[in-house]
């Protein structure tokens, strides 16, 4: 076992946008782990979902640091919002939404794993490409990737906003996990939906390549969400690889003429591996 050579830093920032009274959103910024989580419920609900989600996480992960783990951590979570909203009337039907990242070591190899339930999204920005590398699980995007409807008329959907999946409503939860090869000059990108709503993955990927401070990016990445109407409470996470683990010549393999395949952009790189409690 080796010291782990991967390095993060890690920027974020909060808002409750123009229109809603609270922001149900809550962040984790806890190197290795970062998540965000968007709470949905009346009264407290949605912030008492988002925050027990993100507690249960943090104290999931801290009991095994890999890949698996982190997606046990994300059913831990499940469980504890499940519990809490069966605990008082006033939090029934309460649910939030979870897309974490962690720096994992597994067999020697060091690699991001990414986890999602809902519709928050992980982005990721290499080489000034932005591609998004979680599913949403609404029903329109559902739809869509069966077949059932073209990209436009799931932008149009009148269900747009009807998750699928959340935290914290069946006892149970099916999560999605990716693991990515971390390179130098990666830039990953946690968002609630109160910042794509507003901002174009075009625009958000111009700032991301523009700010090289990740807490500068964050902030502006929430000032543009308002400014287009900031109509949902705005959450947004931003971890850079500042050095990654070369030993394996990585690093010189990424400066050869050939392409590295150990990410490509699209589905068939970011290795989905659905684990497998889940799928029970
Ligand atoms: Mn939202």
């Amino acid at each position: 076992m080796g010291v782990p050579m991967t390095a993060l830093r890690a920027g974020a920032a909060t808002d409750v946008g123009r229109v809603r009274s609270n922001n149900q959103d809550h962040l984790l910024m806890a190197d290795p782990l970062f998540a965000v989580a968007d709470g949905m419920g009346g009264h407290a609900g949605g912030e008492v979902a988002s925050l027990t989600a993100v507690e249960a996480l943090l104290a999931g992960f801290d009991a095994n640091r890999t890949a698996d783990g982190l997606a046990d951590a994300v059913r831990n979570a499940n469980e504890a919002v499940w519990k809490r909203a069966r605990e008082r009337t006033e939090l029934r039907g309460m649910g939030t939404t979870m897309t974490a990242l962690a720096l994992v070591r597994e067999n020697g190899e060091e690699a991001l794993a990414i986890v999602n339930v809902g519709d928050s999204r992980a982005y990721l920005l290499r080489d000034g490409d932005l591609d998004q590398l979680t599913d949403d699980h609404s029903v329109p995007k559902e739809l869509e990737r069966a077949g059932r409807l073209s990209a436009e008329e799931a932008a149009v959907h009148p269900q747009h906003n009807v998750l699928t999946r959340a935290l914290g409503i069946e006892p149970e939860v099916e999560v999605d996990c990716f693991r990515v090869i971390p390179y130098r000059g990666d830039r990953i990108l946690l968002a609630s939906d109160g910042l794509f709503n507003e901002v174009s993955d075009k625009d958000i990927a111009s700032v991301l390549r523009r700010m090289d401070d990740p807490d500068e990016a964050a902030r502006e990445l929430v000032a543009m969400a308002k400014e287009h109407g900031g109509n949902d409470n705005i959450t947004v996470v931003v971890v850079d690889v500042v050095d990654d683990d070369d030993r394996a010549g990585r690093a010189s393999a990424a400066l050869a003429d050939e392409p590295t395949t150990q990410w490509a952009p699209g589905a068939a790189t970011a290795t989905a591996l659905r684990a497998a409690q889940g799928d029970g």
